[in-house]
């Protein structure tokens, strides 16, 4: 259920990118800001060829051709640019739509809703990535509780450790929060250890910032009250949107969705962001999304780490 300002915000959006050419203009907008630049030599001016599917632009200096979705999210995808935006406008909603909705709402398959969906949420933590956290800032874990019941006698649980990081305004609300799982192996008695903490700080936390404040028990009086909250929050949101809860390995690509529209206000700015950010991440394959690696690739110590393996693979 969206509140009736949600509702009129949806509805003006979609009104607004209710074409493909309102939609391929928006996105040529966000991806060259400042016109056409060519990804190779840098070339200001195209020629437009017009193709069955799509245009491409052909640089006058070096011929080389792109399209407007290469180097986004969409690239690859032969859906309608109306639909991802639209299913971009979707997810800028503070209430969540599972690929299930999103194939019935956009008139798509399942496993084309899903990818979306999943390609949105990549996108999605590019942004988290790119905005730091920054002034007073706060660390402590937390469980996400899967509830899974086979029958209603029967209730099995599966629980995994979460670490929030909020950056808190001087009156002590959450202006902006990041959840990210950590591995089983890097927590004894329900303590987190330093490695995953130092991990989560190189990669959200500004570097100049004061130091922030690390809570690494899931338990005690010196945890934050907002900060378990939003993170209760966080589990409560996921667990309505699947009933039963999410598995391990997309469990991160929720984390960062609910992560991305936490204490928003502005749907509208949400989703300009959003489309913003689908313009210039670059794709990530289906492939890498059902092996549950979407994630790791904004990570400097993850890219790293596989590309030693694969060094010394060689
Ligand atoms: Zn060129």
């Amino acid at each position: 259920m969206l509140l009736p300002t949600a509702y009129r915000e949806y509805e003006q959006l979609c009104r607004q990118y209710d074409t493909e050419e309102a939609c391929e203009r928006a996105i040529f907008r966000m991806k060259w800001p400042n016109g056409y630049s060519c990804p190779i030599c840098g070339g200001r001016y195209p020629y437009v060829i017009h193709t069955r599917s799509r245009k491409l632009y052909e640089c006058r200096k070096c011929r080389h051709q792109s399209s407007l979705t290469s180097g986004t999210i969409m690239e690859g995808s032969r859906t309608p640019l109306r639909k991802w935006v639209h299913a971009m406008i979707l997810h800028a909603l503070p209430s969540g739509y599972s690929a299930k909705e999103i194939s019935r709402i956009l008139q798509v398959t399942y496993k084309t809703a899903w990818l979306m969906c999943h390609k949105i949420r990549h996108a999605m933590g590019h942004s988290l990535v790119k905005e730091i956290l920054t002034g007073i800032v706060r660390i402590q874990p937390a469980r996400y509780r899967r509830t899974i019941m086979p029958t209603a006698a029967y209730l099995t649980e599966w629980t995994k450790t979460v670490l929030g990081v909020a950056q808190f305004s001087r009156l002590g609300e959450i202006m902006q929060l990041r959840i990210v799982k950590v591995d089983d192996d890097q927590v004894h008695r329900r303590v987190v250890q330093p490695t995953p903490i130092q991990a989560l700080i190189k990669k959200y936390v500004d570097p100049s910032a004061p130091e922030p404040k690390i809570v690494p028990q899931d338990y005690g009086p010196e945890r934050n009250r907002n900060l378990n909250r939003a993170i209760l929050g966080a589990r409560t949101w996921i667990n309505s949107m699947f009933s039963g809860g999410i598995g391990d390995k997309h469990l991160q690509a929720y984390l960062n969705q609910i992560c991305y529209i936490f204490g928003a206000n502005d749907h509208i700015a949400l989703f300009h962001k959003l489309l913003n950010f689908s313009a210039i991440t670059p794709r990530i394959t289906g492939k890498e999304l059902t092996q549950g690696i979407g994630d790791r690739r904004f990570d400097p110590a993850a890219r790293r780490s596989r590309h030693a393996r694969r060094w010394n693979a060689v």
